[in-house]
């Protein structure tokens, strides 16, 4: 039977994943090292064009580099995406003092969680699949090298919008929690500048003439805090300020960080268009106001087919004997925000399980790594279409 027959792929492939685990790790991929992301990105090529996969490479000038890989010709069947990054929040040179190690079933290291196990179960799960020779449905892979910047450097965002087309589910292997949830929805993030200039004065000698840029910005700050509703799914984080050079000077400039969060596509338009209706008012006459939108991630908005895939993977689990998880709407924000933007049902967090991701205690549990891919490879097979 082909279920048992992927199954028995992993575990004969337990060594050779460790392997792969352990050679990603100890390859410094963080958001200042392109380099390294892009030679995790053709190692990764190099794995899936020797099972076949037609590989296209698309290159960033300041970001790492996305690979996408498909395999099955058929160009009139939609595909099953796998989505997966590479790169990690550590800077160049942390890698030295936490390399790749496993004690006591843990393995550590930075990216072994998030999400560098991921990748290897992904990539497991293909091999998997072509050695049953698979062909229900064609596969695409996508890669990516700046995810944990949220491509503000590359055009990546719109690459996997287009890229997801042509598929019909998606498995994202991404960082999984202890305790054994998928994510079938997730946040998104947007971050902000508002920028405020005034007029310099003493504030002695010309207390008239002065146009204070914090007290315009105090106002503005105050206005959008009390826009937030946490108990519907959205809240606006005034988060850095600066402003003001002396003490007997008024202000001429001021600046305030502005991180929101939202559950749907629809609340980050309304909020959007809010920051902007607070901008444009003028508290202080002589003030002038600037927002800048920084960049950030959409929202993963729950499909009522994301439900139901998460239903097919569930049910695998138990038919595994593995626990048996349970879907959450997560704080997070992921790729799987585009793939479902394209109109793919997608459930996340399907890599190994752990804590830490983004710390240097980050470490993932070993076998979570085996059990999530013999997860997502018997998925594949449940999956009716
Ligand atoms: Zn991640």
């Amino acid at each position: 039977m082909d279920k048992e027959k992927v199954v028995q792929f992993i575990d004969e492939h337990r060594q050779e994943m460790l392997d792969l685990w352990e050679r990603l790790v100890n390859m410094e991929s963080g958001p200042d090292f392109k380099e390294g992301v892009d030679a995790i990105i053709a190692i990764v090529k190099e794995i899936l064009e020797d099972e076949g996969f037609t590989c296209r490479v698309t290159p960033y000038e300041k970001a790492g580099n996305t690979l996408v890989a498909e395999y099955g010709g058929d160009p009139t069947r939609k595909k099953i995406g796998f989505i997966g990054h590479v790169d990690t929040v550590f800077p160049l040179g942390f890698l030295k003092e936490h390399p790749f190690k496993i004690a006591d079933g843990k393995a550590y290291g930075p990216g072994v969680l998030d999400m560098k196990g991921g990748v290897v179960s992904l990539l497991y799960v293909v091999k998997a699949l072509r050695s049953i020779g698979y062909s229900q449905h064609p596969m695409k892979v996508v890669i990516v090298g700046d995810e944990e910047t949220a491509h503000v450097h590359s055009t990546c965002r719109e690459l996997l919008l287009e890229e997801f087309q042509d598929c019909f589910v998606a498995f994202n292997a991404e960082t999984s929690n202890l305790e054994n949830q998928l994510s079938i929805g997730r946040q998104g993030g947007s971050a902000y500048e508002l920028e405020v200039w005034g007029v310099a004065s003493h504030t002695g000698i010309a207390w008239k003439k002065g146009r204070n840029a914090i007290i315009e910005l105090a106002h503005k700050m105050l206005e959008i805090d009390r826009c937030s509703r946490f108990d519907e799914g959205y809240t606006y984080n005034v988060t850095v300020v600066e402003g003001g050079t002396a003490m007997n000077t008024c202000p001429d400039y001021a600046k305030a960080t502005i991180g929101t969060r939202c559950e749907t596509m629809e609340q980050q338009r309304t909020m959007h268009a809010q920051l902007e209706k607070i901008a444009a008012h003028t508290h202080i006459e002589g003030t002038k106001t600037k927002l800048t939108h920084l960049g950030g991630f959409d929202p993963m908005e729950v499909l009522p087919e994301t439900e139901r895939l998460f239903e097919t993977i569930r049910k695998t689990a138990l038919e595994l004997n593995l626990p048996e998880p349970t879907p959450i709407f997560s704080k997070g924000a992921s790729d799987s925000a585009y793939a479902v933007l394209a109109g793919v049902p997608t459930v996340c967090s399907l890599g190994p399980q752990g804590e830490g991701n983004h710390t240097p205690e980050e470490y993932a549990i070993v076998e979570s790594l085996f059990e999530r891919s013999k997860l997502i490879v018997a998925s594949v097979l449940n999956i009716e279409a």
